[in-house]
């Protein structure tokens, strides 16, 4: 699609860094509602989940809430991830490999569980220290205790924070954020560009609030010089 903004394509072409959100971005699925269909309460998760998408529920509240409905415990995470490995989203391995071949900074930033996410970050490249997301905390014996408050990304317009630390660390410009959620528009600012991600699913804020609206990886990988 063309883009809204007519200095999308350059900004992404001169990206120092590009961001990516990772459920329905990277991979086909939202971690959280794959880990709660595991643990027998999908639908309720799932419920939660929208809601807390349409950005009608803070951040921090739709994720402890949706927590203590699953109570992961740290071996019915491994299951889990046996169970359903991730699904990357076509293209988007190949669009990585190409923005790190071309020296460009490439993080992952979500709202679900470094445990869940650094399997996804293994399987396109990216090292640990470039995944923010939130974390999993168990008590000795294995089971569910909760999740890391300190995290950026722990509470609402927590990847803005993420990516403003981003920018003040490492002074990237233009900086950018790709992803499907209203979480993902509202990093920018401090993104300089927000792209948008529909090919696994639409939403319409996002849409009408992308400086640039795509539905499959090979547009962005072809606009690449
Ligand atoms: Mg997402």
């Amino acid at each position: 699609m063309t883009p809204r903004n007519p200095k999308a394509i350059e900004l992404w072409q001169t990206a120092k860094a590009i961001c990516f959100d990772v459920d329905s971005t990277v991979i086909q699925d939202e971690g959280i509602d794959v880990l709660a269909g595991f643990g027998g309460v999908g639908q309720q998760v799932a419920d939660l989940t929208k809601s807390a998408m349409g950005g009608k529920v803070p951040f921090e509240f739709a994720l402890s809430q949706r927590l203590s409905l699953i109570r992961p415990s740290r071996a019915m995470v491994s299951k889990c991830l046996k169970a359903h490995p991730p699904r990357l989203t076509a293209g988007v391995g190949e669009l990585i490999r190409r923005l790190h071949g071309r020296g460009t900074h490439v993080y992952l930033v979500s709202g679900g569980f470094r445990q869940m996410i650094d399997p996804v970050a293994k399987l396109v490249g990216i090292p640990p220290e470039r995944v923010f997301a939130n974390v999993l905390l168990f008590n000795a014996d294995g089971t569910y205790k909760g999740f890391d408050p300190t995290q950026p990304t722990a509470v609402s317009g927590g990847k803005a924070k993420a990516l403003a630390q981003l920018k003040n660390r490492f002074g990237y410009r233009p900086l950018i954020m790709i992803g499907d959620g209203v979480t993902d528009l509202d990093a920018r600012p401090p993104a300089d560009c927000f792209i948008g991600f529909g090919g696994v699913a639409t939403r319409d804020r996002v849409v009408a609030g992308a400086d640039w609206f795509v539905t499959d990886f090979s547009e962005l990988d072809q606009s690449l010089i």
